[in-house]
């Protein structure tokens, strides 16, 4: 395509550095209980039955875990590699995750030797590896140790060129302790990628009910879901009140509480909803007529919409790309001139391999858009603009 082709969000963590409960999905609990075990033998053999099997869910699990089990960053970087071969230069936003603090036990790999792979990676891969920086604000005492931590990561001539948040594993995007760190980016244009669909994967302890007791517990509880009548607390129709992890999440994910602090706050800061709300808010969005303010999918289009409140702000199409359900909707997004120099395309890497294989995204997906123009839009330009900062710019 002339210009080189970005994946702008991808994953190439072992599964050394995931909890042990990861998830309450049964594939990601069959992970923890093999990891106990994990030897050459489960490896080879989830690598030899997913070759074996073909196309459906068992053997795409398994390959799934085949390349969670290799034993380096590196492997998994090669092996996403290899699927682009065919297209020349392509190059990978790798995002890592700090698993330590979700309430998912132990994890066998410190988060800083996770770091610590890709600086070696990026040195290896100067171009073709972009990795971000993943924050869980758990692990800072306060903002100003949050801050250190960045610099120490991201400036000028540092492997990091940008943040990965994901609020889902436990923590609301104002989180006191990350108010430094959003002025850093945006006094200096980092990009920050935020999980925004509901997942398998999120926070797994269990969240106290709402009451007067709990109520200032700032990790549970925002102020923007609730008022007080009196003595009374009056949560509003955005609360999710289950106790389930599962459900709860939603209330540290949903996008409106994103905009109306931080960016409130930070009107330029750059950021990029991951997974653009996610195909089932997608769907549902446009079956209800386009006006339901509350569908995240919709919240965050009518930012893109806004270039004067919002000027930075992005959606990726990982993972919701593999959606059949809502390949029209998306090919439209991606025509739509309101908003489409603020789609960045991406795939969500290794994590979407239990739905479809890597290659059979890219192939398909180019093959429905089939539109170069378009393509090296949201492939090359908008992730080119995206990730264009004070410390960083794509040779
Ligand atoms: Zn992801």
């Amino acid at each position: 395509m002339g210009k080189y082709l970005f994946n702008a969000h991808s994953h190439i963590f072992d599964f050394k550095c995931v909890p042990n409960h990861m998830s309450d999905k049964w594939y990601l609990k069959w992970i923890g209980i093999n990891k106990i075990v994990t030897s050459k033998f489960s490896r080879v053999l989830a690598g030899k039955y997913s070759a074996l099997a073909g196309e459906n869910k068992i053997s795409r699990v398994l390959n799934f875990v085949a390349i969670g089990m290799n034993s380096t960053q590196e492997e998994i970087f090669n092996i996403l590699q290899k699927n682009y071969a065919n297209l020349g230069d392509a190059r990978f936003v790798v995002l890592p995750m700090d698993m330590e603090y979700m309430g998912g036990g132990p994890i066998g790999k410190p988060y800083r030797q996770q770091l610590y792979d890709l600086m070696r990676l990026r040195v290896q891969y100067p171009d073709k590896m972009i990795p971000f920086l993943g924050i869980h604000p758990d692990r800072f005492k306060d903002r100003n140790e949050t801050l250190r931590f960045v610099q120490e990561y991201i400036g000028k001539g540092k492997a990091f060129a940008g943040i990965k948040l994901y609020p889902a594993t436990g923590y609301y995007p104002d989180d006191e302790r990350l108010a430094d760190m959003y002025a850093f980016a945006e006094e200096h244009g980092l990009p920050i990628t935020t999980h925004c669909t509901h997942g398998p994967t999120h926070y797994l302890g269990k969240p106290p009910a709402l009451n007067k007791r709990n109520i200032d517990n700032r990790k549970f509880f925002h102020p923007l879901y609730y008022r007080m009548d009196g003595d009374t607390i009056v949560p509003n129709e955005l609360f999710v009140h289950s106790r389930k992890p599962g459900d709860f999440q939603d209330n540290w994910t949903n996008p409106y509480i994103f905009r109306e602090t931080v960016l409130k706050k930070h009107p330029r800061l750059k950021v990029n909803f991951a997974h653009f709300g996610g195909a089932g808010r997608m769907a549902q969005y446009h079956k209800d007529g386009c006006t339901d303010t509350n569908n995240w999918y919709g919240i965050i289009r009518r930012m893109l919409e806004d270039e004067v409140h919002y000027p930075n702000v992005y959606a990726d199409i990982s993972y919701t790309l593999t959606k059949k359900s809502v390949a029209g909707l998306l090919a439209a997004d991606i025509n739509d001139e309101r908003i489409n120099r603020r789609i960045l395309f991406g795939t969500d890497y290794y994590v979407v391999s239990v739905e479809q294989y890597e290659e059979a995204i890219k192939t398909g997906f180019f093959a429905e858009l089939n539109d170069i123009v378009m393509l090296t839009k949201i492939a090359h330009d908008n992730v080119n603009t995206f990730l264009t900062s004070s410390f960083f710019k794509p040779a």
